[in-house]
């Protein structure tokens, strides 16, 4: 869902950016950074808030990534069915997962307050509103669209679950709106994982707003409340899903990203990544970021054709996979470890253990076509 990014303090990333507002930080975002945190490349360009699409296609690569226009445009639809008539269907689909009379909850919207759209009063008031319903003052108050923050590599990321409900056996549930159908009760697993993931992101920051206001974090649940269409119809369907194993990977992964302003400051000055300049003033200030390219980034980063025509052109040993990266410590091309296996070169010490792994594969290699 579209969430919003603060303006980054230094102005350094910003400068970066170029006049262009900055893309928001989503949780899609958050959770592809938190899918490759070693890539200071992703961290950068999603810190300034580039628009990673555009930059791609700048630099001659059609980006071939992201929603349709149409998935989009479906998914729109259906959050408007789940929540016409007050959130009717959602209280059904509360009281039919959580079993407890919702028949009387109401809704707040928080897409404004008063009127005004601005980031920071929107997420006062939804602090303001879960302390008041985490004290017990009003248990029926669903809150749509509530705004929370999440530090992610040194940068304020302001995110919108697309509901928050109100305590429930003493707990407040995410609840996540996705246009992917469930049939009979089975929805396509990774379009689900995808989504367990998003929602790790908003309970982490739930968990944030409730640390912040002093409140006991026991009211979080740890499952979230995934709607969906059921079967071929438009009628929304609901599961609760455990998030636990995706709290405690995606608490780590976050742990291991670089402040994206330190990475930035290792630029050049003339550095730019603003999408109205050259092509190749452009690429030599990419090139300048450290990228991190595995065939993975081909499934979540709009960089990914770019970087991994420059892992080709550098034989990066992982071009070819994380497991190739990790069987070649210390070697840092594949012309290099041929090089090596054909006595053409010799390895230094640190090298020296890879080597010989790859001679012993290579030998094992010849045996098994000998014995073939
Ligand atoms: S495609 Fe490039 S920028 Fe994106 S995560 Fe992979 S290495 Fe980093």
């Amino acid at each position: 869902m579209p969430s919003q990014q603060s303006e980054p303090p230094d102005n350094r990333l910003a400068r970066l950016r170029g006049p262009k507002p900055p893309q928001p930080y989503t949780a899609r975002k958050i959770t592809a950074l938190t899918a490759n945190p070693a890539c200071a490349r992703r961290a950068v360009l999603d810190a300034a808030g580039v628009d990673k699409a555009l930059l791609a296609q700048q630099v001659g690569y059609e980006p071939r990534f992201g929603q349709s226009p149409f998935a989009l445009a479906r998914e729109q639809a259906f959050h408007g069915h789940v929540k016409w008539g007050s959130y009717a269907e959602l209280i059904r689909l509360l009281r039919e997962q959580l079993s407890v009379p919702v028949a009387e909850a109401h809704v707040t919207d928080l897409n404004e307050v008063g009127g005004n759209t601005a980031l920071h009063l929107r997420e006062r008031e939804t602090r303001r509103l879960i302390a008041h319903v985490a004290s017990g003052q009003d248990v029926r108050l669903i809150l749509d669209r509530p705004l929370l923050t999440l530090e992610v590599a040194g940068q304020t990321a302001y995110l919108e679950p697309d509901a928050l409900t109100h305590r429930i056996g003493g707990k407040f549930h995410v609840v996540l709106i996705r246009s992917f159908a469930a049939i009979d009760g089975q929805a396509n697993p990774t379009a689900v994982a995808e989504t367990a993931k998003q929602a790790a992101v908003y309970v982490l920051a739930l968990h944030r707003a409730f640390e912040t206001a002093g409140l006991p974090a026991e009211q979080i649940s740890h499952e979230f409340l995934l709607v969906c269409p059921k079967d071929f119809s438009n009628r929304p369907y609901g599961r609760l899903i455990d998030l636990r194993q995706e709290l405690d990977a995606l608490q780590f992964q976050l742990s291991r990203l670089r402040r994206a302003e330190d990475l930035a400051a290792q630029l050049p000055e003339t550095a730019t990544l603003d999408t109205a300049r050259s092509a190749d003033e452009i690429s030599s200030s990419i090139e300048a970021l450290d990228a991190s390219y595995t065939p993975s980034c081909l499934s979540f980063c709009e960089m990914a054709r770019y970087c991994r025509d420059e892992a080709d052109e550098c034989a990066s040993p992982a071009r070819l996979g994380s497991g190739v990266r990790n069987d070649l410590p210390g070697i840092d091309s594949t012309r290099t470890a041929l090089d090596y296996l054909d006595g053409v070169a010799a390895p230094g010490e640190a090298e020296a253990e890879a080597a010989d792994l790859l001679r012993a594969a290579a030998r094992l290699r010849r045996l098994r076509r000998g014995a073939a």
